[in-house]
């Protein structure tokens, strides 16, 4: 039978453009099928009267050297294998948090002085403090130590657990815990668990006791050892150099693509139909939408319908694009923030604001004289259902809480009102609109007390169809999705009868 391509990929999001990148590479043909005219997804870019916008992630793992051979550094390892050249910037200062009674926090790409900071505020705490901390380092340094691939190729966990035995139980043993419970072993000052309970909330969007201690090891310790480096040009750069790494090796990224179904024949996936009607066909279609609108829209058939509660959906965003003049930006301000009011409301309906400034880091972003900002609050569906796009009353809504947020960011930026030159709210209908994504959501959370291998792996229950992205293993996040790209690749390319090379 003539396919399209030996897979297909349903979204050009980190995860689903990571995979074909690395089939494609591998020799298999891809075709990735994207609605959008754009690759990224949440990790896209886009242009605004001059300003570059990041439209959703700015924070970046994955860049630093190769010269270990583990998981982590997985951009630079796979853009490496394409052949593909992606300049980024240092970013000193992971996010700085500025906390209810004046908790400032910098988190400094030198450990030390980020935890000096810390032993400074919580002087009795310095043994807890290290010593959770490094927990952290532990998980990290098995990490480091071991290859990427799938958890479901039987191959590779057995390569792996050979020559890594010791590693191997540890980081099993440590998939049982929670990085909270981890930290109240060694730490008892409320404020200062309060203050982990952030470290984990600003990526997970969960408390600490939610979060596995695992995936807490790769955001909270390669931050001091790869440390977080931004794109030049801004996040769009990054899937657009993993299209330029497609194409290189033949494959194709299809933009304008809005797929509406995936295809079963004989209970296997064999292709995908476009809204306009076209039909595609392979010999495994891969998608990177998340695990609700895989299974609810694109699966036709009602006996692959999952719940919404059978995994905890996270909020979705309420969003604000700025540019502002550049002199509301203090000399020695860091690029990104984390602002809390309150401590009884920071995991609220717009409780914490997060906040990132990158033209501070690549000033291409802004016009001459400008600074892009970024900020953005947890939000739900729910608050913008009744509203329909063009309205007046949708727009003034928008204003009234993109204003609300505008004010409370003055606490760290004073003047930021007075300095506007552009503003764009975006809301989680925004967000629903131009991701595809179920109610706009971050995506599925595990919920507290589950393991993290309990988060769905690349497999699906249809033969054939598999699954890339933040609903997947190991979660949200562009380091992470990525990973998740690297072991579906891994997976597929097994099956298809020829494996990927270690990265
Ligand atoms: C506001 C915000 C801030 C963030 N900040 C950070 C950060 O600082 N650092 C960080 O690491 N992470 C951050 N993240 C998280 C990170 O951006 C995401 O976890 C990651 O980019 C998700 O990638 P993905 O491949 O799973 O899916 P997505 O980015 O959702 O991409 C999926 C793609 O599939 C397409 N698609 C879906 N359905 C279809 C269909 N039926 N037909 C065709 N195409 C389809 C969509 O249009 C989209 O392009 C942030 C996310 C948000 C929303």
């Amino acid at each position: 039978m003539a396919y399209s391509a030996d897979v297909l990929i349903v979204g050009a999001g980190i995860g689903g453009l990571t995979a074909a990148a690395l089939l494609q590479e591998r020799g298999f043909s891809t075709l990735t099928l994207e609605k959008n005219s754009y690759p990224g997804g949440s990790c896209a870019s886009f242009s605004h009267q001059g300003y570059t916008f990041d439209a959703g992630a700015s924070v970046f793992y994955g860049f630093a050297g190769d010269e270990k051979s583990g998981t982590l550094n997985l951009h630079t390892r796979i853009f490496n294998r394409l052949g593909i050249t992606l300049p980024t910037i240092a970013d000193p200062v992971q996010i700085h948090y500025h906390l209810p009674d004046g908790l400032e926090v910098p988190v400094y790409y030198e450990k030390e002085r980020f935890l000096a900071t810390l032993i400074d505020r919580f002087p009795s705490e310095e043994v807890g403090i290290r010593a959770f901390y490094q927990e952290l380092e532990a998980v990290y340094e098995i990490l480091s130590a071991l290859p990427a691939g799938s958890l479901e190729d039987v191959t590779h966990i057995l390569q792996v657990g050979m020559k890594h035995p010791g590693k191997v139980m540890a980081l099993a043993v440590k998939t049982f815990k929670s990085m909270g419970k981890t930290a109240r072993k060694y730490i008892s000052d409320d404020e200062l668990l309060r203050f982990i309970d952030m470290e984990s909330y600003s990526w997970a969007v969960q408390d600490a006791v939610s979060t596995p201690l695992v995936n807490a090891g790769i955001c909270l310790a390669d931050r001091h050892h790869g440390g977080i480096n931004y794109p030049a040009g801004g996040s769009g750069a990054i899937p657009a150099a993993l299209c330029e790494g497609i194409r290189k090796f033949g494959g194709e990224v299809a933009f304008g693509c809005d797929a509406e179904e995936i295809l079963l024949q004989n209970g296997r996936a064999a292709g995908v139909r476009l809204r306009n009607g076209e039909v595609f066909t392979a010999k495994a279609v891969i998608s990177n939408a998340t695990v609700w609108d895989t299974f609810n829209r694109l699966l036709k058939d009602p006996r692959y319908d999952i719940s919404e509660e059978r995994f905890l959906r996270a909020p979705s965003w309420f969003q604000l694009y700025l540019g502002v003049d550049a002199g509301v930006i203090p000399d020695g301000f860091h690029v990104h923030h984390i602002l809390v009011d309150e401590w009884d409301k920071y995991n609220e309906i717009g409780g914490t604001i997060y906040f990132s400034a990158p033209s501070m880091l690549d000033p291409s972003l802004a016009p001459e004289g400008k600074h892009v900002i970024h900020a953005f609050v947890t939000d739900e569906m729910d608050r913008w259902n009744g509203y329909a796009r063009g309205e007046s009353a949708y727009s003034r809504a928008k204003e009234g809480f993109g204003n609300s947020v505008i004010i409370r960011t003055e606490k760290i930026l004073p003047g930021l009102s007075d300095a506007l030159d552009v503003r764009l709210f975006a809301t989680p209908l925004t967000n629903q609109r131009y991701l595809n994504r179920y109610k706009g959501s971050y995506g599925p959370l595990l919920y507290p007390g589950q393991n993290v291998l309990q988060k769905p792996q690349n497999c699906t229950v249809v033969k054939d169809l598999y699954a890339v992205g933040d609903s997947t293993f190991p979660g949200q996040g562009v380091i992470a999705v990525t990973y998740s790209g690297v072991s579906c690749a891994s997976y597929v390319a097994r099956v298809l009868g020829n494996p990927l090379e270690y990265l």
